[in-house]
């Protein structure tokens, strides 16, 4: 990992209250003091994002968002733009989540564009790439993540990775308690690290799909995976904070 720093995000997806979601930060606020290997982040749905900033400021967790519009302002009716992030103090912002390229039809364009927007107000982009389980049976995945990767690459060229984050989520293995194997995960960031090109060290790659705290430590020991995007785990504090503490 030499100059990488391990980074753990916490994607809450749309779950969560006002009350739940302050039992969670107190906990883990609490448990994430001090100085530590990894960084961390955690990801609200939008309309806590302020409230979020709040119970973490003071600590060393930055306040992350799910998606972002690819657009600065005007008639787009539900969308966030970057900007609007950026005034709640959002740091990081995942882009091109499975969930969205599937069931919001996110396309590679739209994904690149979002890039854009994100790094054009300093967000750091999560660039979230990953093969179905039917890709992977016929064994596609390097192609469908080449693809998907070279698809960014192409609109915003490979400097801008200096200050951006990317996530191999294999789709079969988000939410659905199925992880993939270290040699399978390892594969896949080998293969996006060359893709880097010269950044190739510099750019922290992150895995993601059903991380647990007893699966994390066998992740994190592959020198090529540089911490972990969370879904599930990131909704219990003791379960997070073992996760962090493991990065
Ligand atoms: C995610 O949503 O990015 C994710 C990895 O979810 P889970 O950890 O629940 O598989």
């Amino acid at each position: 990992h030499a100059k990488r720093r391990q980074l753990v995000v916490g994607n809450w997806k749309m779950n969560g209250n006002q009350q739940s979601n302050a039992e969670l930060l107190a906990k883990v606020v609490a448990g994430w003091q001090g100085e530590h290997n990894a960084e961390v982040v955690v990801c609200p749905p939008n309309p806590y994002l302020l409230p979020t900033f709040e119970k973490i400021s003071g600590s060393p967790i930055f306040l992350g968002a799910q998606n972002l519009s690819q657009y600065d302002s005007g008639a787009y009716t539900g969308e966030v733009s970057a900007k609007m992030l950026g005034e709640l103090h959002c740091k990081f912002v995942i882009i091109g989540h499975n969930e969205r390229r599937r069931l919001q039809g996110e396309t590679d364009a739209q994904v690149a564009q979002k890039f854009i927007a994100a790094q054009r107000e300093n967000l750091i982009p999560i660039l979230c790439v990953g093969e179905s389980s039917a890709q992977r049976e016929n064994g596609q995945h390097l192609e469908v993540i080449g693809a998907q990767l070279q698809a960014v690459f192409d609109q915003v060229g490979l400097d801008v990775f200096k200050n951006a984050v990317v996530a191999y989520e294999p789709v079969w293995a988000v939410g659905t308690g199925k992880t993939a194997t270290p040699q399978q995960a390892e594969e896949v960031h080998r293969f996006i690290r060359t893709r880097l090109g010269d950044l190739a060290e510099e750019v922290r790659i992150l895995y993601g799909g059903s991380v647990k705290a007893s699966n994390a430590e066998q992740l994190f020991a592959i020198p090529d995976i540089d911490g972990a995007l969370l879904g599930g785990a990131s909704l219990d504090a003791e379960e997070f904070l073992k996760i962090c503490k493991a990065a």
